[in-house]
């Protein structure tokens, strides 16, 4: 999963990038109002964590532009104990939370997993499924039958999208900015890489699911013969 977190107070920042990303959660920091809205406005965040009081422009601002361009994406405020009207004017935006700061990492954490929860598809008992497998991001923790696996962050991020995709085609180019971040420098052959060793694992489950190429459009899961 895919967090933005746009805080212009650098040190608290990357303290909770440090928590989430013990957490098996992928982070991208924005310091500033005008790159967070860029982040965001890429689309491709599982949850956004955004301040109120941002120089550029703020959380609120970029909340708006969000939710005006389509992009449903869960959004958590962080609003300081004097910025009440902000919470509310927050909420009628389209805020799904908020928490006021100082805030204890463990109720951050406890939030983001019940916004988690409202992506289609997804319980925190029992993750992802798609035909015979099922993947539970927490853990990066991959099931078919009575066998598992361990994947690797990059792994599980990369077949939690395809699996969101339900059957449809996901391209490189989307696995990239997902997977290693808005941008990032790398290429196909590091996605390749990856797939390979998606297919390798699903194999070695003997998973009924298989990642089909899409010739000049990218991947998608299958269910069948190979
Ligand atoms: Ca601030």
């Amino acid at each position: 999963m895919r967090i933005l977190l746009v805080e212009d107070e650098e040190y608290m920042a990357q303290a909770v990038a440090q928590v989430l990303e013990k957490n098996n959660y992928a982070v991208d920091l924005a310091y500033d109002g005008e790159y967070g809205l860029d982040c965001g406005l890429s689309g491709i965040y599982d949850l956004i964590i955004l301040d109120v009081m941002l120089p550029g422009c703020s959380g609120l601002e970029i909340l708006k532009t969000l939710r005006r361009e389509g992009i449903a994406v869960p959004v958590l405020l962080l609003t300081a104990r004097s910025e009440t009207a902000d919470k509310v004017t927050g909420m009628d935006l389209g805020a799904d939370d908020y928490l006021t700061k100082p805030f204890e990492m463990q109720e951050l954490l406890a939030r983001l997993r019940v916004l988690a929860r409202r992506k289609p598809d997804i319980s925190a008992q029992s993750g992802f499924t798609f035909g015979d497998i099922l993947l539970n991001p927490y853990t990066l923790s991959l099931y078919c039958g009575s066998q598992s696996f361990k994947l690797t962050l990059k792994e599980s991020q990369l077949l939690e999208m395809l699996m969101d995709a339900r059957g449809g085609v996901v391209s490189k180019s989307r696995i990239i900015e997902k997977v290693w971040g808005f941008d990032s420098e790398a290429e196909d052959r590091h996605v390749e890489v990856y797939i390979s060793f998606l297919r390798k694992k699903l194999k070695a489950l003997g998973a009924n699911t298989f990642v089909e190429t899409v010739r000049g459009m990218g991947y998608a899961l299958r269910t069948g013969k190979e």
